[in-house]
């Protein structure tokens, strides 16, 4: 694989600053693996502090001549890299399954989803508009101004190491910003195949610049910078906080997708084939690795035998493996600390009660793939249902009624994903209005679109990405008063 995609110019190891294809300034190089094989697939430029300094002075350069291009310009060149990342899917696909993990199918799934950000940018750069507001007096036009905020610094993780970057540098290119992205040393191949492409569409030099290497380094010199006006982050919890804090340095603007903890409530009134469909994809999908997977499956008493042996049944099916075999459905996690994560928090459930009916141990294909795993007993105060698993463990938790559900639901600090089955109307308002969540699936477990707002509340982060609301994250409006008139 890797040799075929360096043939297609598309294996990039370097940085991309200014345009220029950069090795780090000391020489330095990071290994990047293939987490189903351990194999090293590259080296890359580990960069830090000052080759991010100088993308960032490339941005701001880029910035006084992309703010003033067109929006028509602007939308072309992104239609134009959004056609060269489709025209690309499979290259990018075997990327991103070679050095994240997951099956080649969902890779696919991936491009698609994370080019369309990129073509639904490129419709919506036309269509920032701003207001004229009605004048308290007579002599007076008032105006509101939307204007793209500035350079911002972009920062993402390994889970879908395409989808991330587009959801981010999509609308800010649409409204004109220019960005430094950093993406996940795991995963920044995908990335930089990505860029390249950006580059070969015509988006001028400077508007899209990648730096990666030491991570703490690079942020620090991001916060630190008063030309960066904003920052955008998609990762933990922890580091969110920390990079909010250090946001206040310089006061800029802070959008955050961070950690969850979804409920994904079956009412006893449910389809039992569509609650095992829905919760199968929204717990199993990326080998349970993504922020909105289920991470809390609570069942009604008068459901829950019967939704436990039926999801069971789609478990044991699983084919798990290296996720360019045929079938694979669940690939390797993506390293040994998810994999120890993974089992100290099965280890704190099952100490305390729950009961593992299915998988529950290290798969016996070795490096980081886990046995896709059904938890039964589990209640609320474990740290299985506290803290994100983000492994292919589903909990059960069981209750009574629908208020208990929402309580427990709602009983946590996080609040992106969320997911109800039922069959009433009534009950599905009443729920999706009650939960402290950014997004609700409603006898549907995968509902992610570029076309919708995605993100959280409470400490599960701040603004939404995706739709005509993704927009406004990298927009300042602008009050603009005529007097004298
Ligand atoms: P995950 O658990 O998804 O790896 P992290 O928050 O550790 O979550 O990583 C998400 C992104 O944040 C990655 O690109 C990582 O390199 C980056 N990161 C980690 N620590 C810092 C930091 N101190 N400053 C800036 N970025 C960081």
């Amino acid at each position: 694989v890797a040799s075929q995609l360096k043939s297609s110019g598309l294996l990039r190891t370097q940085g991309l600053v200014g345009g220029k294809w950069s090795d780090s300034y000391d020489g330095k190089t990071i290994k990047v693996y293939n987490p189903a094989t351990g194999e090293s697939i590259a080296d890359i430029a580990c960069m830090g502090g000052r080759e991010t300094n100088d993308a960032i002075s490339s941005a701001y350069d880029a910035f006084q001549s992309w703010s003033k291009t067109t929006a028509a310009e602007r939308s072309k060149l992104l239609r134009k890299w959004y056609d060269l990342l489709m025209a690309h899917k499979e290259e990018l696909a075997q990327l991103i399954t070679l050095e994240q993990g997951k099956p080649l199918k969902e890779s696919i799934g991936e491009i698609n989803y994370g080019a369309s950000f990129i073509e639904f940018s490129a419709e919506e750069a036309k269509r920032v508009y701003g207001d004229i507001i009605p004048a308290p007096l007579s002599d007076r036009r008032l105006f509101v101004l939307k204007q793209p905020v500035g350079v911002v610094g972009a920062i993402t993780p390994w889970n879908f190491p395409l989808a991330m970057i587009t959801r981010k540098v999509g609308p800010a290119l649409a409204c004109g910003c220019t960005v430094v992205v950093k993406p996940s040393e795991l995963t920044p191949l995908t990335a930089l195949a990505s860029a390249e492409l950006a580059i070969q569409a015509g988006i001028p030099a400077g508007v899209v610049n990648v730096v990666m290497g030491n991570a703490p380094e690079i942020g620090d010199a991001i916060l630190a910078s008063p030309q960066v006006r904003k920052i955008t982050f998609t990762g933990s919890t922890a580091v969110g906080k920390k990079l909010m804090a250090g946001a206040a340095g310089t006061v800029k603007r802070v959008s955050l997708e961070l950690g969850g903890n979804a409920p994904c409530i079956i009412f006893d009134d449910a389809d039992l084939d569509v609650a095992v469909k829905g919760t199968v994809a929204a717990k199993f999908r990326n080998s349970g690795q993504t922020c909105v997977c289920a991470n809390r499956i609570l069942v009604q008493e008068g459901i829950y035998d019967k939704f436990a042996t039926a999801i069971l049944g789609a478990v044991k099916n699983m084919k798990v493996g290296d996720g360019f075999s045929e079938g694979v459905v669940q690939g390797p996690l993506i390293n040994e600390a998810a994999v120890e994560k993974v089992e100290s928090l099965l280890r704190d459930a099952t100490s305390k009660g729950a009961k593992v009916i299915h998988g529950g141990k290290r798969h016996s294909l070795g490096f980081t793939f886990y046995e896709p795993t059904v938890v039964t007993d589990v209640n609320n105060e474990m740290r299985i249902s506290r803290e994100e698993v983000f492994g292919p463990v589903a909990p059960l938790l069981r209750f009574k009624t629908e208020e208990e559900a929402i309580k427990i639901a709602n009983d946590t600090n996080a609040g992106l994903g969320s997911y109800i089955f039922t069959n009433s109307v009534q009950r599905s308002w009443r729920v999706a209005e009650a939960l402290e969540y950014g997004l609700v699936g409603v006898n549907e477990g995968v509902i992610s679109t570029e076309v919708a707002p995605f993100g959280g509340v409470k400490q599960s982060g701040l603004g939404r990405e995706g739709s005509k609301y993704g927009l406004d994250e990298y927009l300042e409006i602008k009050y603009v008063c005529l007097g004298n008139m």
